[in-house]
């Protein structure tokens, strides 16, 4: 334990670490802040508890505060020390494998039992020399100049590794199935007619499959070695976009180059690799173009079990001749390993699935880790798994939406219309099982189009029941209907046919594989959760929506071993609490919130009045939905930044509650007799975010950063909350000397989504009128504040960057809002102050100006 870390400011602030305390060496790059020790802190005490104290940490770590390197240091700290323990004793997993051999007896000596466990470990141990010295002989010769197969194949050749396995599969000639079939292009559209009923295959068919089976058996025990070579505990890393997923891989490389060692396990490795891999679905990783070319994930999908199922994937066949030393030996990132994969010709997503075991740190995009079939298709274990959610305030808006089903009547129609078609086509080619199939879909489609238009009622809740059984329909076997276009995949073939047909026709709609779409949404009709909905939506539109997240998540929370979710704003930490674990006591949930890197003089925050008279010349702010027109209100506003922008250098990020309040704004103050959009262009000059499309290179935004960072000149963007602008992006430094937010972001309370999300929170509270009001009310405040937060979150993106940010609405002073501030905003409220509290409305305004000129004008002296 290394004491480096423990500095006076720590010992100052009144933190009591003590020497056997909690002060640990992480392994960090640098000398750690504060805050990134604190952090850091947390996490190893939540993965070193055990269960019953606590499995699931909710953690705030604000943007620029060096958040992935803490959760990269103290997660491979603890897991490196855990498994250094796990290969240095007999372990509790040795003793109870041990006991449960069948030829075990109790009588057998205890010398017996005991060298047993040795030899187990003993063998684990040396699996793991053998990896850490193939990974590093690969280096050696690579750095060497020598071609890497050669290594692979001498290491495979002297040290019978068996985790490198050339396995060359064979090829089955399945000629006579091809001779069977016609030469006609189209059969590449055409259904397996052997797909679901297995009673009608050949004898040499069935002979085939046995041969095929007794391959994949051969295969399986070829990568026994590897399975016994499970890394005791796994970090799996979920984030939400490639980018975020990129930026992780690199502060791994960092670590790399700059030769930080966290502790190796295996004695007498001295440095033990990071052995890292970046997992991505087939959309990321595929290298085959005929499938790349799909540019869809469904039909990538489809076509790459296609091409599997009939051997005509080369990368997959050739999927061994991929070492995993080039994987291990050095931080690679999904392009790298799509590099590795075209030049060994070998399928990179399929050979993740075989080396997955070996993996110390795996990251991976949100949708793998949240959907159990992705999960299985990738070979991912939850068990003993520490999963990390990073950026998890979108964390419950995924799982809704992978959840989320949608038909309407335009979308049936047309598939209704491509499936005539489809039958018409190839009807004689068809077996009289998917012809019938086929029909009775058809005829399920039909009702389901009238039910729609007999029944719609916009944000009318339906019961499934209702739909299944509609003119006849519950004679129809939905298993069966299911299983059938699941077996013949016909999604893809249909969706491959109609697109072949547009080419030459142009007349039938290319868009979404909508059979994909209804698919979802029959399997949702027949198999709906119990916390979800349907309703009607939009323009005759029938949606599905889950409402109780909590349940889908209970698989992964319940089956990992430790749960993190981590994101730069995590507040209202409550929400998540009340919407993925309710069932958890909340002493067994822990949560911290990290201050900010910055010094506490870096920030100001300010908050418009919370009561007072309205002056001739100024309203005060509320920007409620039915004030957002109040012309004196819009011109005070105008009167106000203009203030503001006087005394504000370079850039300035405004943001408005939707894109028509932003509209109505901007009209007024073109029309107003003050001229107060002139006069506001004149001192910085306006971008404005746009709901339509903008080529990237004409973007608001593009001109907006070249404005200020290669003209130099004052500029005010004014973005929309929950728009383009709002999440992702960086307005660091001059890009955003002041983030302003004009009144409160409240979702559109009348929309479907919210109708029906507000129906079930006063029905789950039916029996407490006055609770029932107080939860929605809370449910909609969380949503309001979380894209608060995230918005003013932008302007503070590294340690010496200083930002003044101002709350332009009286609700914001209400305690159940302000609360669900970020922790590092709440603390640095400048309004807060009794100084500010009995003042007029314009000398608070006066105040609140000559406070942000003082802010400047000590920024440009330091
Ligand atoms: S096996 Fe791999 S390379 Fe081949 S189609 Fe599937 S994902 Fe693409």
């Amino acid at each position: 334990m290394s004491k480096k870390f423990k500095t006076k400011s720590m010992i100052d602030k009144g933190l009591n670490y003590t020497d056997n305390d909690s002060i640990k060496n992480y392994n960090h790059p640098y000398e750690p802040y504060h805050i990134q020790m604190l952090l850091m802190d947390h996490i190893y005490k939540l993965l070193d508890n055990d269960e019953q104290h606590s499995k699931i940490g909710i953690f705030e770590s604000p943007t620029g505060t060096g958040k992935t390197l803490s959760l990269i240091c103290s997660t491979m700290t603890w897991l490196r020390n855990n498994k250094k323990k796990a290969l240095s004793s007999s372990t509790e997993s040795i003793t109870a494998s041990l006991n449960n051999h069948p030829d075990d007896e109790d009588t057998e000596p205890e010398w017996v039992k005991q060298s047993y466990k040795d030899d187990i470990l003993n063998e684990k141990i040396n699996n793991f020399k053998i990896l850490e010295d193939s990974i590093n002989k690969f280096e050696k010769t690579i750095s060497n100049g020598h071609s890497s197969s050669a290594v692979f194949n001498s290491l495979n050749e002297t040290q019978n590794l068996g985790i490198v396995k050339k396995r060359k599969l064979q090829h089955i000639d399945i000629q006579i199935s091809k001779d069977e079939s016609d030469t006609n292009e189209d059969n590449q559209f055409i259904l397996d007619n052997n797909a679901v009923e297995d009673t009608s295959k050949t004898k040499i068919q069935l002979e085939i499959q046995t041969l095929l089976s007794k391959l994949d058996d051969k295969n399986n025990n070829n990568n026994n070695i590897t399975n016994n070579l499970q890394q005791p505990i796994q970090i799996l890393y979920a984030s939400r976009t490639h980018s975020q997923l990129q930026q992780f891989s690199s502060q791994l490389t960092l670590l790399e180059h700059n030769k930080t060692k966290f502790p190796s396990s295996i004695f007498p490795v001295s440095k033990e690799k990071i052995k890292y891999l970046p997992l991505g679905s087939r959309k990321q990783l595929c290298i085959n173009p005929k499938v790349t070319k799909l540019n869809n994930t469904e039909l990538i999908n489809e076509a790459c079990k296609n091409l599997i199922q009939s051997h005509d994937c080369v990368y997959y066949e050739n999927i061994d001749n991929l070492p995993m030393e080039a994987i291990f030996n050095e931080i690679i990132d999904i392009e790298d390993l799509n590099e590795l994969g075209r030049k060994y010709k070998s399928c990179p997503y399929y050979f993740n699935r075989h080396i997955i075991n070996l993996a110390e740190i795996i990251t991976l995009p949100y949708q793998l880790l949240l959907m159990e079939s992705a999960r299985e298709s990738l070979n991912i274990h939850l068990k003993n798994s520490i999963i990390i959610i990073d950026e998890a305030h979108n964390l419950i808006d995924t799982i809704m939406a992978v959840n989320k089903s949608v038909v309407n009547l335009s979308d049936l129609a047309i598939c209704i219309s491509s499936l005539k078609l489809y039958l018409a086509k190839f009807k004689k080619k068809l077996n009289a099982s998917n012809r019938v199939n086929l029909l009775i879909l058809i005829k399920f489609l039909n009702n389901l189009c009238k039910f729609i238009v007999k029944n719609f009622k916009i944000n009318k809740q339906v019961n499934p029941n209702d739909i299944l059984q509609y003119e006849n329909s519950d004679k129809i076997n939905f298993h069966d209907l299911l299983a059938f276009i699941k077996a013949t995949k016909l999604p893809y073939k249909l969706q491959s046919y109609i697109m072949e047909q547009d080419k030459s026709q142009q007349q039938i709609n290319k868009g979404t594989p909508l059979l994909f779409k209804i698919s979802k949404f029959l399997q949702s009709l027949t198999n709906p959760s119990v916390e979800g909905v349907f309703y009607f939506s939009g323009e005759n539109q029938l949606e599905y929506m889950l409402l109780e997240p909590s349940e889908i998540f209970k698989s992964i929370t319940e089956n990992c071993f430790k749960l993190i979710l981590c994101g730069g704003t995590m507040e209202p930490m409550n929400e998540f609490k009340e919407k993925l674990f309710p069932y958890v006591p909340p002493e067994k949930i822990m949560t911290f919130s990290c201050d900010h890197v910055i010094s506490d003089n870096n920030l100001q925050v300010f908050i418009e009045k919370d009561s007072a008279v309205n002056d001739i010349n100024r309203s005060i702010f509320e920007f409620t939905f039915g004030k957002r027109n109040d012309f004196k209100m819009l011109e005070s506003l105008g009167t106000y930044l203009l203030n503001l922008f006087k005394v504000i250098p370079d850039g300035v990020v405004l943001f408005c509650p939707s894109y028509q309040f932003l509209q109505t704004l901007m009209d007024f103050w073109q029309k107003c007799p003050n001229d107060h959009f002139f006069k506001l262009n004149q001192l910085k000059k306006i971008y404005s975010e746009s709901f339509t499309k903008t080529n990237t290179s004409d973007s608001p935004l593009n001109k907006y950063q070249e404005r200020i960072l290669i003209d130099r000149k004052p500029a005010a963007l004014f973005a929309v909350v929950g728009g383009k602008l709002s999440e992702g992006i960086n307005f660091q430094d001059n890009l955003a000397r002041a983030v302003i937010m004009i009144g409160l972001p409240y979702p559109n309370i009348f929309q479907s989504d919210m109708v029906i999300q507000r129906e079930h929170i006063m029905n789950k509270y039916s029996d407490n009128k006055k609770l029932a009001i107080t939860e929605t009310k809370n449910y909609l405040d969380n949503i309001c504040m979380r894209a608060v937060n995230q918005s003013v979150g932008r302007s503070i993106r590294h340690v010496n960057d200083y930002s003044c940010i101002y709350l332009l609405d009286k609700r914001y002073n209400n305690p159940n809002i302000k609360n669900k501030l970020s922790g590092w905003v709440k603390k640095r409220i400048v309004t807060d102050n009794y100084q500010y509290k009995n003042l007029s409305l314009q000398e608070y305004d006066d105040k609140i100006i000559n406070s942000t000129r003082k802010f400047f004008f000590q920024k440009k002296l330091e």
